[in-house]
Parts: C-alpha cells; structure tokens; sequence
C-alpha cells in the first residue's frame, strides 16, 4: 500500500487533486495535509471538513499557533508582496520540518482520522500539489526542494475541471471564489496580493478591508518604533509590544494604539518620528503590505489602481529553502 499526501490548500484545485488520487488509488493510504495560518475566511474550514467527509479521506491539519500579523510583530518585519515570510514561516517550514524531519509543530488536528489505513502514512509517500499548467515554471523549483520525496501536480498532466470534481460530490465552493476571488487564500487578505486583489476585498468585505488596513498601519509603526537602536539593542524596554501584540490578537484598541490610528497621516510624514537607526538611517518610511502603496492610499484612490495586479499567495508553490 502506497502513501499519499495532498497538500490541501482549501481550494478548488487542492480538492481535485484529492479526487484524482482517490479515483487512482482508491486502496492506498491517502491523507489531505492542511497547514492552517489562522488567518482563514471561516467558510474554509466548511469546506475542508466537507471535503474530508465526503472524499472519506482524514484531514490533517498543522499550525504553528501564530497568525501571519502575529508572526510580522515577533519578527518586527512586515510581510509584503515580494517577501512573503509568513508563506515561508508557517506554511513551508511547518510542512518541511514535520515531512522531513517528523517534527511535529505547535498545533496538531486530526479529522477523520478513522479513514486513515495506515499510521506509517509519510514513509516514501508521494506528495501532491494543486498548481496546474499555467504554474508550470514553479514545477522543477518544487519537485527539487521536495527531494527524497517523489512530488505530482495531476492538474499539468492532465485535463481536470476543478468545477466539474465539486459538482461530482455536490460541495459547494468556497465563498471567496464567489466574492471573484483567485484563491481561498487567508480571508483574502494575503499580503503578497496586488492592488486589484486589495481593491476587490474593499469592495466585497468593508470590513475586513478596514481591520487589515488598521493592522498595516500598526505594525508598520510598531516596526519603526523597533528600529531605534536602544529598542533593538534592549537598552530600553519595548514599551509597545504589549498592546500592538494584544490588538492582532484580539482587535483591542490600547490609548496606544488609538493613537497610532488617530495619527496615521501625521505619522506617515517625513518627519524623523523616531530619530536614527544604527546605521544612521532616518526612520521616516512606513511600511506597506504591497510596495506600491498602503491600503490607506488605495482606499483613497480606488479609481487609479491596477486592478488587473492580483498577485497573492503561492504559498506552498513558492518554495523558499528551508535550511
Ligand atoms: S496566503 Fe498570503 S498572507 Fe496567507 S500565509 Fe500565504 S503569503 Fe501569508
């Protein structure tokens, strides 16, 4: 009996991949392996426990227990479009180190572990990635980075309506699909997405638009606080963690951080806010999810952006070296 693990994304293709291998091996020891950031649009988990159910496969699910705005204030560096080290920190490293080395993160899940045939379930196991033709320049960079184990991406070799696999098992697809989405991607939030992506949950999800644009603003100014050398060196305490800490958690405006919030124009000028850094650098520029912009200014200038600039999360087909 063969082992089989699909990287399950939540998405439709990761879903029709798990179909193509069930169809194939229907007797061989098949898992659907999700790396959760805890950052995920709620009908993600729906679906993922849907498709767990009525593929009759177990669903494992690993998690560092940190968000990525979590993950942006412990490091003190802002996730962006070109450096995406949340993908990396809590997707590909949690996948690496468990797969590769067994070690087993700070979260562990299963469901349906009752479908499982075998326990000896990553031992020569085949892995399988949901990325389809027009991601084929990502194929040899994976396969190589995946070594010793043999890796497959069903949707290259062969013609799969990702629509057509849902209809087969009547699940109904994720909403963000529905909101014109590209991916089911953090609540459409992915910090490596560009202004058309950022513009459409704008126009989809006020909400969630306003919290993200609020978090970009926090940490960026979290971040230039932290470059003050007596901060970085530890000379003096860090006297804003706490509360940017507590408002990524949990939303919690401190007076700190309404003042942050209430000032973010002023904060955003050239001033020298927070003097020098050690290499004697103003700290004057704010930090932005997209390089372009924040999502302050692209809520200002919905007309001027690029929508035609998705961009978003590769997540597990990006693969930066774990070593
Ligand atoms: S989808 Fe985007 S925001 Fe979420 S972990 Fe991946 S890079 Fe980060």
């Amino acid at each position: 009996m063969q082992n089989h693990i699909i990287f399950f994304s939540g998405g439709k293709s990761s879903f029709s991949v798990a179909d193509y291998v069930k169809t194939n091996f229907p007797d061989d020891n098949i898992i659907l392996y999700f790396t959760d950031t805890l950052w995920e649009d709620e009908d993600l988990y729906r679906f993922i426990y849907e498709a767990s159910d009525k593929l009759k496969l177990p669903l494992l699910t690993h998690s560092r227990g940190i968000t990525p705005p979590q993950l942006m204030v412990l490091q003190r560096f802002m996730a962006n479009s070109r450096v995406g080290t949340c993908s990396k920190e809590l997707k590909m490293k949690v996948a690496a180190n468990y797969l590769k080395k067994g070690v087993v993160p700070e979260i562990e899940k299963w469901y349906n572990k009752h479908f499982l045939k075998s326990d000896d379930f990553v031992k020569d196991a085949t892995l399988y990635f949901g990325i389809g033709f027009e991601e084929m320049h990502r194929q040899r960079p994976i396969v190589e980075n995946w070594k010793p184990f043999k890796v497959e991406m069903p949707l290259i070799d062969n013609i799969i309506d990702n629509d057509e696999a849902l209809r087969k098992y009547n699940i109904r697809q994720p909403r963000l699909y529905e909101m014109q989405f590209a991916h089911n991607n953090c609540k459409g939030r992915c910090v490596k997405a560009g202004q058309g992506h950022f513009k459409n949950l704008l126009m989809k999800d006020k909400k969630t638009f306003f919290e993200l644009m609020e978090q970009e603003i926090v940490i960026s100014e979290y971040i230039r606080y932290c470059k003050q050398p007596a901060i970085k060196s530890g000379k003096q305490p860090d006297y804003m963690y706490k509360d940017v800490w507590e408002f990524v958690s949990t939303g919690k405006k401190s007076d700190k951080i309404k003042n942050i919030l209430e000032n973010a124009d002023y904060l955003k000028s050239k001033r020298r806010l927070f003097g020098e850094d050690n290499k004697g650098r103003p700290i004057n520029k704010p930090y932005t999810f997209m390089k372009s912009m924040s999502l302050e200014e692209l809520e200002k200038q919905p007309i001027q952006c690029d929508i035609w600039d998705i961009g978003g999360c590769g997540c597990f087909v990006e693969y930066e070296s774990q070593e």
